[in-house]
């Protein structure tokens, strides 16, 4: 019901600067008696004026499942930071990946999805797609155009992620969308890595986009959503099937995610800056072999993330000269600011061992040392480059 008008605003939206966009979207203090944020609304039932009005739900809010003034108002704003004509929120990123593949596979149907995907994508394919009669082809990250020889009579839908995770290749989105198109197949992007300020998915024709807002939308650690934006293509399937699963998040999740929503520039920014900073310091260390950056000229995805994205956010990875596996233990155990732990994008700065060799199918991760990921967070520079000095010391002692 509120496709039309997100729409419109969608479309006037891409005149304005990120940093007024973030501020700005999906704010109506008007309905909340001129307060700036939208209250946590709870509930289940809405009440009707009349059996009239219940019969023809003729009325903004039905029921707690279809949504609240709280999640709306992020549905909002994210249609409009993200171009998208409509905007559904699950309970996590994950929960974002899987309604978004079911919402375009069906019985007997044939789908493509990177090799370089998030590993528990690939689990939902393997093992639940599967046992309901979903065939998963997994490609190379850089297929490009190419992708167009692997599409059959069946395929239905292809998911892309770029940078792919943890082993951040770029993938030519607009290349691979324009091949799908051409035989009607649905384009999924996980587009956590960047989010929609960094890179804009449906004009890229994207047709169904993927936020773990987990990440950087919360940006604090302290929270769990998922977003999945879809063009006006798209819109009805995805909310139709939405509906059927009723797994939208909480009005409290919502609306800690539209706090973190209001600063997702600034941090962004900054996490940009000091990624950069720690990336490039890290790559003259002679204890490093690669640095894996979209934004550092030397990186292999370099011109597609120059051509397509307008920023980087603080998730890298590296790979180091061969050492023993307890060095590696070593190097990161006794890391000071930096913690081990799993997802990322908070104002913390974290780092965490990786092998993507066991699950990849279509392509070998065979890098030269340990491979490591790492996501900047808020702290000063200088103290991060000097855990990480002490840390790369211990690799050589
Ligand atoms: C973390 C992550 C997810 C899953 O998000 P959760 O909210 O933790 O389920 C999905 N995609 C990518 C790329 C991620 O990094």
């Amino acid at each position: 019901m509120s496709g039309k008008k997100t729409d419109q605003a969608g479309k006037a939206s891409t005149r304005k600067s990120p940093a007024t966009l973030v501020t700005q979207a999906g704010r109506d203090p008007s309905a909340h008696f001129g307060f700036v944020n939208p209250p946590i609304y709870r509930g289940s039932t809405v009440l009707f004026p009349s059996v009239e009005a219940i019969e023809t739900l003729d009325q903004p809010y039905t029921y707690g499942t279809k949504g609240t003034p709280t999640t709306r108002a992020l549905e909002r704003a994210w249609s409009e930071i993200a171009g998208a004509a409509d905007t559904v929120l699950v309970p996590s990123g994950l929960a974002a990946i899987d309604l978004a593949l079911l919402t375009a596979t069906h019985s007997g149907a044939h789908i493509l999805v990177v090799d370089s995907a998030y590993q528990p994508t690939r689990a939902f394919c393997d093992t639940i797609l599967k046992r309901f009669g979903v065939t998963t082809d997994y490609y190379d990250p850089q297929i490009g155009g190419d992708i167009a020889q692997l599409i059959r009579p069946e395929t239905t839908a292809v998911l892309l992620e770029s940078p792919g995770s943890q082993s951040m290749e770029v993938q030519d989105v607009p290349a691979i969308a324009a091949a799908a198109h051409e035989k009607n197949v649905c384009v999924i992007l996980d587009n956590t890595w960047a989010t929609p300020l960094f890179f804009s998915p449906h004009a890229h024709g994207v047709d169904l986009a993927i936020d773990a807002g987990t990440k950087y939308l919360s940006g604090h650690a302290d929270l769990l959503i998922g977003l999945i934006s879809a063009n006006a293509h798209w819109a009805k399937k995805l909310r139709t099937t939405f509906n059927a699963f009723a797994i939208g998040a909480g009005p409290d999740d919502a609306a800690l995610a539209l706090r973190g929503l209001r600063t997702l520039h600034l941090r962004l920014r900054a996490q940009e800056q000091a990624g950069l900073e720690i990336a490039r310091w890290l790559a003259a260390r002679p204890e490093v072999s690669r640095v894996l950056h979209p934004a550092l000229p030397d990186h292999p995805g370099h011109a597609l993330w120059k051509r397509d994205f307008s920023g980087a956010s603080g998730v890298f990875s590296i790979v180091l000269k061969p050492v023993s596996k307890a060095a590696v233990s070593d190097f990161v155990d006794n890391l000071d600011l930096f913690g081990i732990g799993f997802s990322w994008g908070g104002y913390e700065s974290l780092i965490l061992p990786f092998d993507c060799a066991p699950y990849r199918t279509a392509t070998a991760w065979a890098p030269e040392g340990p491979a490591l990921r790492l996501s900047i967070g808020l702290e000063d520079v200088a103290d991060l480059k000097a855990d990480l000095a002490a840390g790369l010391a211990r690799l050589r002692g």
